[in-house]
Protein backbone atom coordinates (compact mmCIF):
# COMPACT_ATOMS: atom_id res chain seq x y z
CA UNK A 1 0.00 0.00 0.00
CA UNK A 2 2.56 2.54 1.14
CA UNK A 3 5.44 3.47 -1.25
CA UNK A 4 8.50 3.20 0.76
CA UNK A 5 10.16 5.53 -1.77
CA UNK A 6 7.73 8.23 -1.78
CA UNK A 7 7.13 9.88 1.37
CA UNK A 8 6.74 13.20 2.66
CA UNK A 9 9.65 14.60 4.97
CA UNK A 10 10.10 13.42 8.47
CA UNK A 11 8.10 15.93 10.75
CA UNK A 12 5.81 17.13 7.96
CA UNK A 13 2.39 16.14 7.94
CA UNK A 14 -0.49 15.77 5.23
CA UNK A 15 -3.59 17.21 6.25
CA UNK A 16 -6.19 14.89 4.58
CA UNK A 17 -9.48 16.31 3.81
CA UNK A 18 -11.51 14.78 7.22
CA UNK A 19 -9.15 16.53 9.13
CA UNK A 20 -8.84 19.84 6.63
CA UNK A 21 -12.43 20.13 7.61
CA UNK A 22 -11.59 20.82 11.31
CA UNK A 23 -8.74 23.32 10.20
CA UNK A 24 -10.99 25.04 8.37
CA UNK A 25 -13.34 25.32 11.05
CA UNK A 26 -10.56 26.55 13.47
CA UNK A 27 -9.42 29.04 10.75
CA UNK A 28 -13.28 30.25 10.19
CA UNK A 29 -13.40 30.83 14.16
CA UNK A 30 -10.29 32.03 14.39
CA UNK A 31 -10.69 35.22 11.61
CA UNK A 32 -14.00 35.96 13.62
CA UNK A 33 -12.14 36.76 16.56
CA UNK A 34 -9.19 38.58 15.15
CA UNK A 35 -11.50 41.13 12.97
CA UNK A 36 -13.57 40.78 16.21
CA UNK A 37 -10.49 43.05 18.00
CA UNK A 38 -9.96 45.01 14.64
CA UNK A 39 -6.31 42.72 13.62
CA UNK A 40 -5.87 42.83 10.12
CA UNK A 41 -4.16 40.47 7.52
CA UNK A 42 -0.34 39.95 6.95
CA UNK A 43 1.35 37.88 4.73
CA UNK A 44 4.70 36.84 4.39
CA UNK A 45 7.20 34.61 2.24
CA UNK A 46 8.10 31.85 3.67
CA UNK A 47 11.90 32.35 3.12
CA UNK A 48 13.83 35.61 4.72
CA UNK A 49 17.18 36.00 4.15
CA UNK A 50 19.71 33.77 7.57
CA UNK A 51 20.48 37.42 8.85
CA UNK A 52 17.07 38.50 9.43
CA UNK A 53 16.45 35.20 12.14
CA UNK A 54 20.23 36.05 13.39
CA UNK A 55 19.58 39.00 14.36
CA UNK A 56 15.96 38.95 15.82
CA UNK A 57 15.83 35.76 17.46
CA UNK A 58 19.54 35.93 18.72
CA UNK A 59 22.41 33.50 17.47
CA UNK A 60 22.39 31.95 20.78
CA UNK A 61 19.03 30.26 20.83
CA UNK A 62 17.76 26.86 20.17
CA UNK A 63 15.98 27.92 16.86
CA UNK A 64 18.75 29.92 15.41
CA UNK A 65 21.74 27.22 17.04
CA UNK A 66 20.23 24.24 15.71
CA UNK A 67 17.00 24.06 14.56
CA UNK A 68 16.86 26.52 11.04
CA UNK A 69 16.43 25.28 7.24
CA UNK A 70 19.33 27.60 5.97
CA UNK A 71 20.52 26.98 2.59
CA UNK A 72 22.28 28.48 -0.28
CA UNK A 73 20.46 29.57 -3.37
CA UNK A 74 22.36 27.64 -5.99
CA UNK A 75 21.50 30.67 -8.27
CA UNK A 76 22.86 32.93 -6.56
CA UNK A 77 25.07 31.95 -3.92
CA UNK A 78 22.94 34.11 -1.08
CA UNK A 79 21.82 32.76 2.78
CA UNK A 80 18.13 32.12 2.69
CA UNK A 81 16.20 30.14 5.80
CA UNK A 82 12.62 28.42 5.95
CA UNK A 83 10.71 30.87 8.94
CA UNK A 84 10.71 29.31 12.08
CA UNK A 85 8.63 31.89 13.71
CA UNK A 86 6.61 34.90 12.01
CA UNK A 87 7.50 37.93 14.19
CA UNK A 88 10.47 38.67 12.65
CA UNK A 89 9.20 38.54 8.86
CA UNK A 90 6.42 40.88 10.21
CA UNK A 91 8.35 43.10 11.64
CA UNK A 92 10.86 43.25 8.53
CA UNK A 93 7.47 43.67 6.08
CA UNK A 94 6.23 46.00 8.47
CA UNK A 95 9.44 48.27 8.11
CA UNK A 96 10.53 47.70 4.08
CA UNK A 97 6.83 49.14 3.62
CA UNK A 98 6.94 51.72 6.21
CA UNK A 99 3.62 51.16 7.78
CA UNK A 100 4.56 51.77 11.01
CA UNK A 101 5.43 54.88 11.77
CA UNK A 102 2.01 56.90 10.42
CA UNK A 103 -0.34 54.66 12.92
CA UNK A 104 0.60 51.74 15.47
CA UNK A 105 -0.81 48.34 13.52
CA UNK A 106 -2.24 45.11 14.79
CA UNK A 107 -1.60 42.14 12.70
CA UNK A 108 -1.59 38.99 12.38
CA UNK A 109 -0.79 36.16 9.99
CA UNK A 110 -1.26 32.32 9.99
CA UNK A 111 0.66 29.50 8.08
CA UNK A 112 4.00 26.96 8.23
CA UNK A 113 6.74 27.34 9.96
CA UNK A 114 9.66 25.20 9.90
CA UNK A 115 11.88 23.87 12.79
CA UNK A 116 14.39 21.06 12.57
CA UNK A 117 13.32 19.64 15.43
CA UNK A 118 12.81 15.88 16.56
CA UNK A 119 9.48 14.83 15.88
CA UNK A 120 7.16 13.76 17.98
CA UNK A 121 3.11 14.21 19.17
CA UNK A 122 2.95 18.31 19.14
CA UNK A 123 6.28 18.96 17.60
CA UNK A 124 7.18 18.68 14.11
CA UNK A 125 9.06 20.12 11.52
CA UNK A 126 6.83 21.81 9.58
CA UNK A 127 3.99 23.26 12.13
CA UNK A 128 1.61 26.02 12.02
CA UNK A 129 1.23 29.28 13.94
CA UNK A 130 -1.44 32.13 14.00
CA UNK A 131 0.51 35.04 14.84
CA UNK A 132 -0.90 38.09 16.58
CA UNK A 133 1.57 41.52 16.38
CA UNK A 134 0.78 44.90 17.83
CA UNK A 135 3.00 47.30 16.89
CA UNK A 136 3.65 50.55 17.77
CA UNK A 137 2.24 50.08 21.16
CA UNK A 138 4.08 51.03 24.69
CA UNK A 139 1.12 50.97 27.53
CA UNK A 140 0.18 47.56 29.39
CA UNK A 141 -2.98 48.30 28.11
CA UNK A 142 -2.19 46.28 24.56
CA UNK A 143 -0.03 43.57 26.47
CA UNK A 144 -3.41 43.14 28.73
CA UNK A 145 -5.75 43.24 24.99
CA UNK A 146 -3.69 40.41 24.02
CA UNK A 147 -4.01 38.15 27.15
CA UNK A 148 -7.48 38.68 27.02
CA UNK A 149 -7.91 37.91 23.42
CA UNK A 150 -6.88 34.47 24.13
CA UNK A 151 -8.63 33.86 26.89
CA UNK A 152 -11.81 34.67 24.71
CA UNK A 153 -10.65 32.14 21.51
CA UNK A 154 -10.43 29.27 23.93
CA UNK A 155 -14.11 30.10 25.02
CA UNK A 156 -14.94 30.38 21.36
CA UNK A 157 -13.20 26.91 20.53
CA UNK A 158 -14.48 25.53 23.98
CA UNK A 159 -10.65 24.61 24.49
CA UNK A 160 -10.86 24.43 29.08
CA UNK A 161 -7.71 23.35 31.70
CA UNK A 162 -5.60 25.97 30.09
CA UNK A 163 -3.44 27.97 32.35
CA UNK A 164 -1.92 31.39 31.92
CA UNK A 165 1.57 32.12 33.14
CA UNK A 166 3.12 35.45 33.34
CA UNK A 167 6.44 37.39 34.38
CA UNK A 168 8.24 40.13 33.78
CA UNK A 169 11.71 40.09 32.30
CA UNK A 170 12.35 43.99 33.15
CA UNK A 171 14.16 46.63 30.66
CA UNK A 172 17.90 46.04 28.76
CA UNK A 173 19.29 47.70 32.08
CA UNK A 174 18.20 45.42 34.78
CA UNK A 175 18.60 42.28 32.53
CA UNK A 176 21.87 43.44 32.29
CA UNK A 177 22.53 43.71 35.86
CA UNK A 178 20.80 40.15 36.51
CA UNK A 179 23.04 38.69 33.42
CA UNK A 180 26.25 39.76 35.32
CA UNK A 181 24.98 38.76 38.66
CA UNK A 182 23.88 35.19 37.05
CA UNK A 183 27.17 34.75 35.65
CA UNK A 184 28.97 35.32 38.78
CA UNK A 185 26.58 33.04 40.65
CA UNK A 186 26.99 30.32 38.35
CA UNK A 187 31.00 31.12 37.71
CA UNK A 188 30.76 29.95 41.46
CA UNK A 189 29.15 26.45 40.91
CA UNK A 190 30.68 25.44 37.28
CA UNK A 191 31.10 21.61 38.88
CA UNK A 192 27.42 21.56 38.60
CA UNK A 193 26.58 22.87 35.01
CA UNK A 194 25.47 20.60 32.70
CA UNK A 195 26.94 20.59 28.91
CA UNK A 196 24.02 22.99 27.73
CA UNK A 197 24.96 25.29 30.81
CA UNK A 198 28.81 25.58 30.70
CA UNK A 199 28.08 26.18 27.03
CA UNK A 200 25.38 29.31 27.46
CA UNK A 201 27.15 30.47 30.95
CA UNK A 202 28.80 34.01 29.01
CA UNK A 203 26.33 33.66 25.90
CA UNK A 204 23.15 33.28 26.91
CA UNK A 205 22.83 32.47 31.05
CA UNK A 206 19.32 33.25 30.99
CA UNK A 207 18.71 30.30 29.20
CA UNK A 208 20.32 28.36 32.08
CA UNK A 209 17.01 29.34 34.04
CA UNK A 210 15.18 27.38 31.58
CA UNK A 211 16.70 24.14 32.12
CA UNK A 212 14.64 21.06 32.57
CA UNK A 213 17.25 19.09 33.65
CA UNK A 214 16.93 17.74 37.28
CA UNK A 215 19.98 17.81 38.23
CA UNK A 216 20.08 21.19 37.63
CA UNK A 217 17.20 22.46 39.38
CA UNK A 218 18.81 23.25 42.89
CA UNK A 219 21.40 25.42 41.32
CA UNK A 220 18.91 26.74 39.36
CA UNK A 221 16.57 27.98 42.45
CA UNK A 222 19.19 29.47 44.23
CA UNK A 223 20.16 31.38 41.21
CA UNK A 224 19.97 35.26 41.78
CA UNK A 225 16.30 36.75 40.10
CA UNK A 226 15.51 38.79 37.99
CA UNK A 227 12.45 40.18 40.11
CA UNK A 228 15.19 41.38 42.56
CA UNK A 229 16.40 44.17 39.59
CA UNK A 230 13.43 45.24 37.76
CA UNK A 231 12.95 49.04 37.81
CA UNK A 232 10.12 50.99 38.87
CA UNK A 233 9.07 51.56 35.70
CA UNK A 234 9.18 48.30 34.88
CA UNK A 235 7.10 47.06 38.05
CA UNK A 236 4.27 49.53 37.34
CA UNK A 237 4.03 48.30 33.79
CA UNK A 238 3.28 44.76 35.04
CA UNK A 239 0.92 45.77 38.04
CA UNK A 240 -0.73 47.16 35.06
CA UNK A 241 -1.19 44.27 32.98
CA UNK A 242 -2.41 42.64 36.21
CA UNK A 243 -5.10 44.99 37.44
CA UNK A 244 -6.47 44.47 33.57
CA UNK A 245 -6.51 40.84 33.79
CA UNK A 246 -8.19 40.57 37.30
CA UNK A 247 -10.80 43.64 36.16
CA UNK A 248 -11.54 40.72 33.94
CA UNK A 249 -11.46 38.11 35.67
CA UNK A 250 -8.67 36.35 33.72
CA UNK A 251 -6.83 33.55 36.16
CA UNK A 252 -2.57 33.64 35.92
CA UNK A 253 0.32 32.28 37.71
CA UNK A 254 3.28 34.43 38.12
CA UNK A 255 6.13 31.84 36.88
CA UNK A 256 9.43 33.88 38.01
CA UNK A 257 11.15 31.24 35.28
CA UNK A 258 9.61 31.84 32.33
CA UNK A 259 12.16 33.41 30.22
CA UNK A 260 10.99 32.74 26.61
CA UNK A 261 13.17 30.83 24.22
CA UNK A 262 13.59 33.87 22.01
CA UNK A 263 15.81 36.71 22.56
CA UNK A 264 13.81 39.41 21.79
CA UNK A 265 11.90 39.70 24.97
CA UNK A 266 11.32 42.32 27.74
CA UNK A 267 8.86 43.36 30.48
CA UNK A 268 5.48 41.09 29.88
CA UNK A 269 6.10 37.47 28.90
CA UNK A 270 3.00 34.99 28.81
CA UNK A 271 2.28 31.42 28.23
CA UNK A 272 -0.90 29.42 27.94
CA UNK A 273 -0.01 26.14 28.99
CA UNK A 274 -2.24 22.56 29.34
CA UNK A 275 -0.87 19.52 31.30
CA UNK A 276 -2.80 17.22 28.74
CA UNK A 277 -0.57 16.83 26.04
CA UNK A 278 2.39 15.88 27.88
CA UNK A 279 5.68 17.86 27.56
CA UNK A 280 4.18 19.64 24.26
CA UNK A 281 1.93 21.70 26.60
CA UNK A 282 2.55 25.15 25.72
CA UNK A 283 -0.54 26.08 23.09
CA UNK A 284 0.28 29.92 22.78
CA UNK A 285 3.05 32.26 23.93
CA UNK A 286 4.47 35.74 23.59
CA UNK A 287 5.14 39.13 24.95
CA UNK A 288 6.62 42.61 24.68
CA UNK A 289 9.51 42.87 22.58
CA UNK A 290 10.25 46.81 22.38
CA UNK A 291 13.68 46.62 21.35
CA UNK A 292 13.10 43.91 18.03
CA UNK A 293 12.57 46.69 16.03
CA UNK A 294 15.48 48.83 16.66
CA UNK A 295 17.65 45.93 16.23
CA UNK A 296 16.62 45.09 12.78
CA UNK A 297 16.89 48.42 11.43
CA UNK A 298 14.18 50.46 11.91
CA UNK A 299 13.58 53.70 14.46
CA UNK A 300 12.90 52.20 18.06
CA UNK A 301 8.97 51.38 18.49
CA UNK A 302 7.23 48.93 21.20
CA UNK A 303 5.14 46.37 20.25
CA UNK A 304 4.29 42.84 21.21
CA UNK A 305 3.13 39.68 20.16
CA UNK A 306 1.84 36.60 20.21
CA UNK A 307 1.67 33.47 18.81
CA UNK A 308 -0.40 29.88 19.33
CA UNK A 309 0.83 26.34 17.66
CA UNK A 310 -2.38 24.87 15.31
CA UNK A 311 -1.38 21.46 15.80
CA UNK A 312 -1.60 21.56 19.64
CA UNK A 313 -4.95 23.21 19.52
CA UNK A 314 -6.47 20.96 17.70
CA UNK A 315 -4.99 18.25 19.55
CA UNK A 316 -6.30 19.56 22.57
CA UNK A 317 -10.16 19.70 20.82
CA UNK A 318 -9.41 16.26 19.88
CA UNK A 319 -8.76 14.95 23.39
CA UNK A 320 -12.01 16.31 23.99
CA UNK A 321 -13.91 14.49 21.95
CA UNK A 322 -14.13 16.97 19.18
CA UNK A 323 -14.71 15.40 15.98
CA UNK A 324 -13.81 16.24 11.95
CA UNK A 325 -16.93 18.05 10.95
CA UNK A 326 -18.77 16.78 7.89
CA UNK A 327 -18.05 18.37 4.74
CA UNK A 328 -21.49 20.24 4.22
CA UNK A 329 -23.21 19.26 1.12
CA UNK A 330 -26.73 19.48 0.00
CA UNK A 331 -27.39 17.42 -2.70
CA UNK A 332 -25.47 14.33 -4.60
CA UNK A 333 -26.80 14.25 -8.37
CA UNK A 334 -27.98 11.02 -10.21
CA UNK A 335 -28.22 10.49 -13.52
CA UNK A 336 -28.48 7.71 -16.13
CA UNK A 337 -29.12 8.10 -19.72
CA UNK A 338 -28.00 10.83 -22.30
CA UNK A 339 -31.07 13.28 -22.44
CA UNK A 340 -30.67 12.74 -17.82
CA UNK A 341 -27.18 13.74 -17.94
CA UNK A 342 -27.42 16.69 -20.38
CA UNK A 343 -30.75 17.95 -17.75
CA UNK A 344 -28.77 16.80 -14.53
CA UNK A 345 -25.78 19.14 -15.82
CA UNK A 346 -28.22 21.79 -16.17
CA UNK A 347 -29.79 21.38 -13.16
CA UNK A 348 -26.58 20.87 -11.20
CA UNK A 349 -25.56 24.51 -12.09
CA UNK A 350 -28.78 26.00 -11.38
CA UNK A 351 -28.92 24.38 -7.90
CA UNK A 352 -25.16 26.34 -7.45
CA UNK A 353 -26.76 29.72 -8.91
CA UNK A 354 -29.06 29.44 -5.59
CA UNK A 355 -26.20 28.69 -3.17
CA UNK A 356 -26.89 24.71 -2.85
CA UNK A 357 -23.64 22.76 -2.48
CA UNK A 358 -23.73 20.13 -5.13
CA UNK A 359 -22.09 16.98 -5.60
CA UNK A 360 -22.75 15.94 -10.20
CA UNK A 361 -22.00 12.36 -10.12
CA UNK A 362 -19.52 11.38 -12.40
CA UNK A 363 -18.13 9.09 -14.33
CA UNK A 364 -21.36 6.75 -14.98
CA UNK A 365 -22.54 3.15 -13.47
CA UNK A 366 -25.89 2.21 -12.67
CA UNK A 367 -28.08 4.19 -10.04
CA UNK A 368 -27.59 1.27 -7.40
CA UNK A 369 -24.03 2.29 -7.51
CA UNK A 370 -24.71 5.84 -7.97
CA UNK A 371 -26.88 5.69 -4.57
CA UNK A 372 -24.46 3.84 -2.91
CA UNK A 373 -21.85 6.67 -3.64
CA UNK A 374 -25.10 9.34 -2.24
CA UNK A 375 -25.71 7.95 1.09
CA UNK A 376 -21.67 7.87 1.15
CA UNK A 377 -21.31 11.31 0.41
CA UNK A 378 -23.18 13.07 3.69
CA UNK A 379 -25.46 15.12 1.63
CA UNK A 380 -28.86 16.15 2.44
CA UNK A 381 -30.57 14.30 -0.48
CA UNK A 382 -29.85 12.93 -3.58
CA UNK A 383 -31.79 14.85 -6.70
CA UNK A 384 -32.13 11.39 -9.14
CA UNK A 385 -32.77 12.23 -12.89
CA UNK A 386 -33.13 9.00 -15.21
CA UNK A 387 -35.35 8.97 -18.63
CA UNK A 388 -38.52 9.08 -16.96
CA UNK A 389 -37.61 12.34 -15.28
CA UNK A 390 -35.96 14.30 -18.01
CA UNK A 391 -38.85 13.68 -20.28
CA UNK A 392 -41.12 15.14 -18.25
CA UNK A 393 -38.82 17.81 -17.03
CA UNK A 394 -38.55 16.66 -13.33
CA UNK A 395 -36.56 15.20 -10.66
CA UNK A 396 -37.16 13.10 -7.92
CA UNK A 397 -35.73 14.32 -4.77
CA UNK A 398 -34.84 11.51 -1.95
CA UNK A 399 -33.87 12.57 2.18
CA UNK A 400 -30.49 10.74 2.93
CA UNK A 401 -31.93 10.42 6.48
CA UNK A 402 -34.89 10.38 8.79
CA UNK A 403 -36.88 8.21 6.91
CA UNK A 404 -35.97 8.85 3.12
CA UNK A 405 -39.10 10.04 1.87
CA UNK A 406 -38.76 10.81 -1.70
CA UNK A 407 -41.05 13.29 -3.85
CA UNK A 408 -41.38 13.99 -7.84
CA UNK A 409 -40.82 17.76 -8.66
CA UNK A 410 -40.50 19.63 -11.82
CA UNK A 411 -37.01 20.91 -12.02
CA UNK A 412 -37.86 24.24 -11.61
CA UNK A 413 -38.95 23.80 -7.99
CA UNK A 414 -35.96 22.17 -6.88
CA UNK A 415 -34.47 24.74 -4.51
CA UNK A 416 -37.56 25.63 -3.14
CA UNK A 417 -38.15 21.94 -2.34
CA UNK A 418 -34.51 20.89 -1.02
CA UNK A 419 -34.57 24.63 1.13
CA UNK A 420 -37.70 23.55 2.83
CA UNK A 421 -35.71 20.00 3.28
CA UNK A 422 -32.70 22.47 5.12
CA UNK A 423 -35.07 23.63 7.25
CA UNK A 424 -36.71 20.92 8.65
CA UNK A 425 -33.11 19.72 9.13
CA UNK A 426 -33.20 22.51 11.12
P1 LIG B 1 8.52 24.79 22.88
O1 LIG B 1 8.97 25.25 24.23
O2 LIG B 1 7.38 23.81 22.94
O3 LIG B 1 9.65 24.32 22.00
P2 LIG B 1 8.72 27.39 21.70
O4 LIG B 1 8.97 28.27 22.85
O5 LIG B 1 9.86 26.96 20.85
O6 LIG B 1 7.90 26.07 22.16
P3 LIG B 1 7.41 29.48 20.22
O7 LIG B 1 8.57 29.80 19.38
O8 LIG B 1 7.02 30.40 21.30
O9 LIG B 1 7.57 27.98 20.79
O10 LIG B 1 6.14 29.22 19.26
C1 LIG B 1 4.80 29.49 19.70
C2 LIG B 1 3.96 28.23 19.70
O11 LIG B 1 4.14 27.49 18.51
C3 LIG B 1 4.32 27.25 20.78
O12 LIG B 1 3.72 27.60 21.98
C4 LIG B 1 3.74 25.97 20.24
O13 LIG B 1 2.34 25.91 20.47
C5 LIG B 1 3.98 26.09 18.77
N1 LIG B 1 5.19 25.36 18.36
C6 LIG B 1 6.49 25.73 18.51
N2 LIG B 1 7.32 24.82 17.99
C7 LIG B 1 6.52 23.83 17.48
C8 LIG B 1 6.77 22.59 16.78
N3 LIG B 1 8.00 22.20 16.48
N4 LIG B 1 5.70 21.83 16.42
C9 LIG B 1 4.44 22.22 16.70
N5 LIG B 1 4.14 23.37 17.34
C10 LIG B 1 5.16 24.16 17.73
MG1 LIG C 1 11.04 25.23 20.78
Amino acid sequence: MSNPTLQAVRGMNDILPDEAQLWLWFEDTVREWLESYGYRNIRMPLVEPTALFKRAIGEVTDIVEKEMYSFEDGLNGDHLTLRPEGTASCVRAVLQHNLLYNAPQRLWYAGAMFRHERPQKGRYRQFHQIGVESLGFAGPDIDAEQILMCARLWKELGIRDVGLQINTLGDVASRQRHREKLITYFEQHTALLDADATRRLHTNPLRILDSKNPAMQDIIAGAPRLMDELDAEAIAHFEAVKAILDQHGVAYEINPRLVRGLDYYNRTVFEWVTTRLGAQGTICAGGRYDGLIEQIGGKAAPACGFAMGIERLLALLQEDGMKNPLVPLDVYLVHQGDAASKLASTVAEQLRDADLKVVLHCGGGSFKSQMKKADSSGALCAVIIGDDEAQAGQATLKLLREGGEQVRVATADLQQKIRELNLSRG
